[in-house]
């Protein structure tokens, strides 16, 4: 379930790699990020609304694997 105004998709390879997943775990000023007790990504749906849109996840992430989609019009 997306939040209500932000969703963020990640690509399945990088949600699995553990590396990947702690480097946007420590970006996100927000916490939308955690990871399992496996070393994967989870994303926190209860704090998508907080996302601020500093596209650092997608910096931090291989080119296209993190997607913020603002499903509001601005
Ligand atoms: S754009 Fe910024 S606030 Fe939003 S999920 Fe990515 S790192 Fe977190």
């Amino acid at each position: 379930m997306p939040g209500l105004f932000i969703d963020v998709k990640v690509a399945d390879e990088v949600a699995k790699n553990a590396e990947t997943a702690k480097k946007l775990v420590e970006v996100c000023a927000v916490d939308i990020f955690a990871q399992n007790d496996d070393g994967s990504l989870r994303v926190v749906e209860e704090n998508l609304d907080e996302c601020v849109l500093c596209d650092l996840c997608i910096d931090a992430a291989p080119r296209g694997s993190v997607e913020v989609i603002k499903l509001y019009e601005s």
